[in-house]
């Protein structure tokens, strides 16, 4: 996920929504569409008041001059209230190959800030409720004046390679037989590069060099922001840890594995790398 071309993010509300106003409307983690399941739609902010969803709502922008906002329904919003206006709730995931890409990047970054609302209704520090601050995307505490922006985790994604091989493992929670590039979160006072040496020696045992970065993609589950790397195998035996790792092996371009989907980067930067070793014969 990226901002789409055409979009112009902001989050000041205009004082009145002009009609046509389209509204990304989440219930927990899914999103009020109408149409069909093969070709989903969005709901105007008028199609949403007159099935009489409402919640908190934040501006995102606009898409080729048409508003966009993002609502954060009330958990307790019925399907049934939902129908009446002939919508109803899919999961991001679903909508994937059947929301057109800039809808589905908007709906995205409106799940982020709809789970911001949702997840920052109090102060963490006094537990009074919070307001939203003017001027910027952030609730503040008006008893302590703590605030709270909406949360961006930072994450790495390695491909190492090994002369003409790549370094591929299979973490327990991926489906089937998925095989992709080692991932992990970066922790408090690291900077990527030394996430990457950690996580690489955690998970698999070995160490890397040559790190060279790839592209970045925000990943809105829920709140990530992947940062896609390639390294050079430097040492070291392969030793998958079982707690996270189910499986982790040296292949070569001709024996890939199962991969992930082309919508993340992961298979991205798996097709570019396998792709530049081979021009490099
Ligand atoms: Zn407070």
């Amino acid at each position: 996920m990226h901002t789409p071309a055409g979009f112009l993010p902001s989050h000041v509300l205009p004082s009145a929504l002009s009609p046509g106003t389209l509204g990304f409307a989440y219930r927990d983690a899914k999103l009020a569409v109408g149409g069909t399941e093969a070709a989903p739609t969005l709901p105007t902010h008028e199609d949403l008041a007159r099935a009489g969803l409402a919640g908190a709502m934040h501006y995102l922008g606009e898409l080729d001059a048409t508003p966009c906002v993002a609502v954060a329904l009330p958990d307790a919003t019925s399907d049934a209230a939902a129908a009446a206006a002939g919508l109803r709730f899919a999961g991001l995931r679903s909508l994937f190959f059947t929301l057109q890409e800039p809808f589905l990047a908007i709906a995205a970054r409106a799940y982020q800030v709809t789970e911001w609302e949702r997840t920052h209704r109090f102060c963490g520090r006094c537990g009074t409720p919070t307001r939203d601050k003017p001027g910027e995307r952030a609730k503040e505490c008006p008893a302590c004046g703590l605030i709270a922006y909406p949360r961006i985790s930072p994450a790495m994604m390695v491909l190492v390679t090994r002369g003409r091989e790549v370094l591929l493992a299979r973490a327990h929670r991926f489906p089937g037989a998925m095989y992709s590039a080692l991932a992990g979160f970066v922790e408090p006072g690291e900077t990527i590069e030394d996430c990457i040496h950690r996580e690489v020696r955690e998970e698999v045992g070995i160490d890397v060099t040559g790190i060279r970065y790839f592209a970045s993609q925000s990943w809105a589950f829920p709140h990530s922001l992947m940062i896609a790397y390639t390294a050079e195998y430097a040492g070291g035996d392969l030793k998958p840890d079982d707690t996270e790792i189910a499986d982790a092996q040296w292949f070569p371009l001709d024996a890939l594995p199962t991969l992930p989907t082309h919508v993340s980067i992961a298979r991205r930067l798996i097709d570019a790398t396998v792709g530049r070793l081979r021009a490099a014969g």
